[in-house]
C-alpha cells in the first residue's frame, strides 16, 4: 500500500465528532472554531493616522512650491480635538487619532520639510493625497466572516477576535482519545527492568503528540500480549473515546490474534506499507455494545511509531477534530551529504535542518536511522521525506523536509 493511498483512505473514512461548545476567548487557543466568527464591528472603526505627524486636505498641495499650514491642535489617539481644519490650517496627529473631519492625508512628522511655532512647511511631491490614512474597516469589514469555522485558533486569531470585542466563541468539543501500549516485554517507567524487557516509550511520545494535538486523553497504559486482555482494551476504549491509538503488535510476526480481535471488533485493514520506518499499520473502526471509536493500530518500533503518527493518524484527527487538515509544508533544502535511498518505497529520514554559510538552507541526516532509534528523533529538527520515486540522494542536491516546529 502506497502512503499517499493509505492516507487518502483514511482521511475518506473519518468523520468529524459533532459536539459544540462555547468557550472563552482564551480557552479557545488550539481549538477549531465551530461556527464562522462574523464581524459585528468594522476594524478600524473609524479612517485614522497611520503616524505621527500633520493631518489636512490634500486637495491643498502644490506639485511645484513648499506648502506652509498652520497648525491649529492637536488631535491623539482617542482624545480628539473637535476642531476642523480650514484652508491653510492643519492639525498635528497622533497614530491612532481619528481622522479629523476635511482631512485625508497625514505628512509624518519626520517628513516635513519645516515647523516653526505653529505651522509646517511641506515640500512638493512629499506626500500624496491619502497617504498614511489608515481606513474605516480596511482591516475587517462588519458583516463579514473574520474567521472560517474549521480554523485551528492560534495566537493571531484570539487577537483577532478581540479586536472585534467578542468575548466568547464557538468549538468544537474536544476530541477524546485513548491510547495504550502493547507488548509483554513492556515495563512502565518506575517498575525495575527484567531482563529482557523495555522501558515503554511510546506512551510518552504518544502522549506528548497528542496534547500538542489538543486532544483529551485516556491513558490505558500497557497491554499484554494476551488476545483476552486486547480484546477487553479495545471494547474499553471503544467506551471512553472516539479514537484509538495502539503501538506495536500489528507486525507481520506480531501473533495473528490481533488481526482476530480486530477483525471480529469492526472493519479494520491491515496494510504494510511502501514506507520506512513503520511499515506495518492497522486502520478501521471498531465498535462495542453500541459504541464506535475509529482505530489506528501503530507500528511497535518508536521512531516507527512516531512517524506513522505524525503522516497518517495526525491528519486523521485533524479532520475529526473538524479542523481543515492542513498539508504538509514541505521545505526545500540541499542534503548536505549523499543519503542511501530505496525507490519503490517512501522514507522518512531524520534531519537537522540548518543555514549554510553561503545562505542556503541545507539539511543534515541524524546518523543511524534505524526504527529503534529514538535519538535520531531527538537530535532532529525536521523529517526528510524521500518519496517513492527518489533513488540514492548526492551531495548537494535538494529534497523536502517536514519541520517539526509547528507539527510537534
Ligand atoms: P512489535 O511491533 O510489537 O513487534 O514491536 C516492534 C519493536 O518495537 C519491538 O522491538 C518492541 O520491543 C518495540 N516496542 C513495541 N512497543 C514499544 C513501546 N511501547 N516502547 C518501546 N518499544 C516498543
Ligand atoms: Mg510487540
Amino acid at each position: 500500500m502506497p502512503v499517499r493511498r493509505a492516507r487518502d483512505v483514511i482521511e475518506r473514512f473519518v468523520r468529524p465528532v459533532r459536539g459544540v461548545e462555547k468557550v472563552a476567548l482564551r480557552a479557545a487557543l488550539g481549538r477549531v472554531l465551530a461556527e464562522d466568527v462574523i464581524s459585528p464591528i468594522s476594524v478600524p472603526a473609524h479612517d485614522n493616522s497611520a503616524m505621527d505627524g500633520f493631518a489636512f486636505a490634500g486637495a491643498q498641495l502644490s506639485p511645484d512650491h513648499p506648502t506652509k499650514l498652520k497648525v491649529i491642535g492637536t488631535d491623539f489617539a482617542g482624545r480628539p480635538s473637535g476642531l476642523r481644519p480650514g484652508p491653510g490650517q492643519c492639525l498635528r496627529i497622533m497614530t491612532g487619532a481619528v481622522m479629523p473631519a476635511g482631512c485625508d492625508t497625514v505628512l509624518p512628522q519626520e517628513r516635513a520639510e519645516g515647523i516653526e511655532d505653529d505651522c509646517v512647511t511641506i515640500a512638493p511631491r512629499s506626500v500624496r493625497t491619502g497617504d498614511n490614512r489608515r481606513l474605516a474597516g480596511e482591516d475587517l469589514m462588519a458583516g463579514r466572516p473574520a474567521l472560517v469555522a474549521g480554523k485551528l485558533i492560534r495566537p493571531a486569531d484570539l487577537g483577532l477576535i478581540a479586536s472585534l470585542g467578542i468575548a466568547e466563541v464557538a468549538v468544537r468539543r474536544r476530541l477524546r482519545v485513548a491510547f495504550f501500549s502493547t507488548g509483554d516485554e513492556l515495563r512502565s517507567v518506575g517498575e525495575p527492568l527484567a531482563q529482557g524487557c523495555v522501558y515503554d516509550s511510546n506512551r510518552y511520545t504518544l502522549f506528548g503528540m497528542l496534547t500538542r494535538l489538543g486532544c483529551e486523553l485516556v491513558d490505558m497504559g500497557l497491554v499484554k500480549d494476551d488476545p483476552a486482555a486486547l480484546e477487553a482494551a479495545l471494547r474499553d476504549a471503544c467506551h471512553s473515546a472516539d479514537a484509538i491509538v495502539t503501538s506495536g503488535g500489528v507486525s507481520a510476526g506480531a501473533a495473528d490474534y490481533t488481526r482476530d480481535i480486530m477483525a471480529r471488533l469492526g472493519d479494520v485493514a491491515f496494510w504494510t506499507i511502501g514506507m520506512r520506518p513503520g511499515r506495518p499499520m492497522a486502520f478501521g473502526r471498531i465498535g462495542a455494545d453500541g459504541r464506535e471509536a475509529f482505530l489506528f493500530g501503530l507500528p511497535g518500533n518508536p521512531v516507527a511509531v512516531m512517524v506513522s503518527f505524525y503522516f497518517f493518524a495526525r491528519p486523521a484527527l485533524l479532520r475529526m477534530m473538524g479542523a481543515d487538515a492542513p498539508a504538509d509544508l514541505l521545505v526545500q533544502a540541499c542534503s548536505a551529504e549523499p543519503i542511501r535511498k530505496r525507490q519503490g518505497r517512501t522514507e522518512f529520514q531524520r534531519g537537522v535542518l540548518s543555514i549554510a554559510p553561503d545562505g542556503k538552507r541545507e539539511v543534515r541526516i541524524t546518523g543511524a536511522q534505524g526504527s529503534g532509534i529514538l535519538r535520531s528523533m531527538t537530535e532532529a529538527n525536521c523529517i526528510v521525506v524521500l518519496p517513492d520515486e527518489r533513488g540514492n540522494v548526492a551531495a548537494g542536491e535538494p529534497v523536502e523536509v517536514l519541520l517539526f516546529e509547528g507539527l510537534v
